[in-house]
Formats: C-alpha cells, structure tokens, sequence
C-alpha cells in the first residue's frame, strides 16, 4: 500500500471529518427530498475542495490526485450526490480548462470554478453516449464567432452550473476529428437547461439536457484548437475515472460500516447475526474487493500524478470498484433483511447509488473494450 505524504494523510482527515460531521447527517434528506446538497457543495467551496487540483495561481489548492482521490472517497461515502458533484467540478470542468484553456479563458473561467461557481462537461447525446463521435450537436463559424444548434443529455450539475464545457462538431466530414470544445455561461442567447431528471439513485445530484437554439458565443470561447474536441473528452474522462472509483470506493465502504453495525446488534437464533458464517463470508468478500478497488485505483491517481500513461489503468480501477461497490452494497441490503429495504436504513441509498458508478464516464462494457485495446495494441 501506498505510503501517504503529510499533505495527502492531512487531506483525508479534513475530507473525513467535514464528511462525517456535516456532510452525512444531510444525505438522507436531500436524497429523498431530491433537493441539490448546497449546504454540503458550499462547505466543500470553502474549503477548496471543489478545485482541488486547480493550480495556486489560479485560487486553487494545487493538490495531486492521490489527495483528490483519497477526498472523493470520504465524501462519497457521507453523500455520493455531493461526491459527484464534486468530481464533475474538478475532473470534467477545472481539469480541461486548465490543461487547454488559455490565460484569459482561465482567468475568467478557471478562477470562479474553486469557491464560487459550479461547472458542468456535456458530451453525451440522447442517440450518443457510449459512442459520442456520432453526436448530432454543431458549432458552426460565422463572421461573429460560433452558432452552436443541437442538445446535450444527462448532464450532471446541469441545473446548478455556472458554466459548461459542450463538445460539438465543427466539421461533420471529419468524423471525430471534426469535434471541438467550447466554453459556455448559462446565461448564453439560445441555450435552454432542462428539467431535472427523476434517477434511480444519486438524487440530490442535478442531471439535465440542454438544448441549443442558434447560440451564438464568440469566437474565444473555442477551449483548445479547432477539432480537438474529441481528445480532449477522452483525456477528461480518463481523469474522471479515478474521481468515479473513489466515488465507488466511499459507497462500498459505507455499505460494509453500516452492514458491520447491523450484524452486531441485530439478534437472531439466540445471538447477534454476525455469528452467521454465511454473512461473515459476505462481509469477507467486500472487504476484501473494496480493498483491491483502493489498491487498483491508487495506482492509477499516483501514475496520473508522475504524468505516466494511466488509460488502462483508470480504466480498470472505475471498472473494478464500481462492479465492487455494486456487490458490496447488495451484499448490505441482504444482510439487513427487511429492514435493507426500508428508507429508515441509508444502505438502500448505498444500494441505489451505487449502480450509477458502473455507468456514467464509460460503461463497464466500454471500460473492457479500453483495457483490451490498451493491451492488445496494435495487431
Ligand atoms: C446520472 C447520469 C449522469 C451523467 N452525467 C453525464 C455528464 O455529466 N456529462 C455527459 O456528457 N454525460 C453524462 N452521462 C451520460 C453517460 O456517460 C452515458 O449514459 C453513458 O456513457 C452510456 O451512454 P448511453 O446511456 O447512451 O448508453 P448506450 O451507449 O446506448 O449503451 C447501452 C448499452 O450498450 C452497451 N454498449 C454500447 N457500446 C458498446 C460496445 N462498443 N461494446 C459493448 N457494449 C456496448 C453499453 O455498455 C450499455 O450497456 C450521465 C448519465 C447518467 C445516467
């Protein structure tokens, strides 16, 4: 296991104490209310959590991705809603326009994203997800800047964002090369945010379309060069990736704590169920993959921050700790019983949110293909 610096070991405590302490007692309320968490969003602002990564010349906390890693997992396991909306902020928004995005484009779009504005990353389609090179959305160029015409589907922090990064085709003959990237304020002529959608789990986390209405945005807006759109999204969401295995990570674990009180104090057959052989092999074997899921996902943040190739390995560690996470909050369910089934027990939020993990920013399948591509190579 990894031997954590001072700062990372720092982070994790603050991460796990504001979690615990502030962050938890909400997550109930705000999922079944399905209201956003900004009580718990403003506190992550104040500390800098929403942009974790974002360089100290820009407001940021400059910190590296174990850190992030290690502070999605905590929050994540207080309030998985919060913990996306966080990861969106810094993975899918702060990430691309500090790595792309000109010193004028950060100064005005970067600086606010640490603790005062929310950013969103809309690439998916309603016909183009797993596939989003065959999306239908254009930015086409004109003598006053771009006309952006089309629609965005599923696009966490949607109805909270100040600003969005949305991908369109600039050149429909180029196929993915005809992607580019922009940067839009909510408050664009033309853009229209839909209405929140009702989701399995992860409520309390905005999710929206977008529509384009011949909005037209000026030419600066353009984040990275003509056609680079399509790279810059697969650079993102290798980033993201480890942010969404912590996410997974943080579900797991709150699955296993809460299923290891339960079996304590639940009794049956003259004494607590956690003398049950069969629950204990459930409990071993989450215990055990969550554990991996954190080895696996580690890896990948410590390669991302000595600036190593780390596709096939985020890949894998989303793949894997999502699929974990999955098992161990169904394990949980199961050994509550009835009372895994009542909305007076959290492990059915756990159960709910944590199938979300094996979905957005690359489906299991689509994190199969990537790690066999990644190996195979060429042939
Ligand atoms: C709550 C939520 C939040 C989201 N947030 C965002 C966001 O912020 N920004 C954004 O841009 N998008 C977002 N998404 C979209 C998400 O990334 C897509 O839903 C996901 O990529 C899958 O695309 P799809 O839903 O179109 O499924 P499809 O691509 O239609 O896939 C359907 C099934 O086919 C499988 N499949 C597809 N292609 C292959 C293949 N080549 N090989 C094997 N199997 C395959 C898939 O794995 C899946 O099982 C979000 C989605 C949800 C539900």
């Amino acid at each position: 296991m990894i031997k954590f610096s001072e700062d990372q070991l720092m982070i994790m405590d603050l991460a796990r104490e504001i979690a615990e302490e502030n962050i938890k007692p909400l997550a109930s309320k705000y999922d079944q209310e399905e209201k956003f968490p900004w009580e718990s969003v403003k506190q992550l602002q104040e500390l800098g959590f929403m942009g974790m990564m974002v360089e100290e010349e820009y407001d940021g906390t400059g910190l590296d991705t174990i850190c992030y890693a290690l502070a999605m997992e905590e929050i994540s396991k207080a309030c998985a809603s919060t913990g996306v909306t966080m990861s969106v902020n810094n993975s899918l928004y702060a990430y691309p326009v500090q790595k792309y995005g000109t010193a004028e484009q950060k100064e005005e779009f970067l600086r606010p994203i640490v603790s005062k504005k929310i950013g969103a990353f809309a690439l998916s389609e309603s016909d183009a997800g797993s596939d989003p090179a065959s999306m239908r959305t254009t930015a086409l160029k004109n003598k006053d800047g771009y006309v952006i015409n089309g629609s965005k589907m599923w696009i966490t922090n949607g109805g909270v964002a100040d600003n969005f990064i949305v991908f369109a085709k600039t050149d429909s003959q180029k196929g993915h090369k005809g992607i580019s990237a922009f940067i839009m304020n909510k408050d664009d002529k033309g853009l229209k945010i839909g209405a929140e959608e009702k989701k399995l789990g992860i409520k309390a986390s905005s999710t929206t379309p977008l529509s384009f209405d011949e909005c037209l945005i000026p030419e600066n807006r353009l984040l990275g060069d003509l056609g680079e759109g399509f790279k810059i999204a697969m650079n993102t969401l290798n980033g993201g990736r480890i942010g969404i295995a912590s996410q997974a990570i943080g579900i797991g674990q709150a699955a296993i704590e809460s299923a290891k009180k339960y079996m304590v104090e639940r009794h049956a057959f003259g004494g607590p169920i956690a003398k049950f052989q069969g629950l204990q092999f459930m409990m071993a074997d989450s215990v055990m993959e969550i554990e991996a899921a954190k080895a696996l996902t580690l890896k990948a943040a410590s390669m991302k921050d000595r600036g190593e190739r780390f596709v096939k390995e985020a890949a894998m560690a989303k793949l894997y700790s999502s699929e974990a996470a999955v098992r161990a909050a169904d394990r949980s369910l199961q050994i509550h019983g009835g009372a895994g089934y009542s909305k007076d027990f959290p492990v059915e939020r756990y159960w709910r949110d944590a199938k979300i993990t094996a979905i957005y920013e690359g489906t299991s399948e689509i994190l199969r293909v990537v790690i066999a591509r990644e190996t195979l190579g060429r042939y």
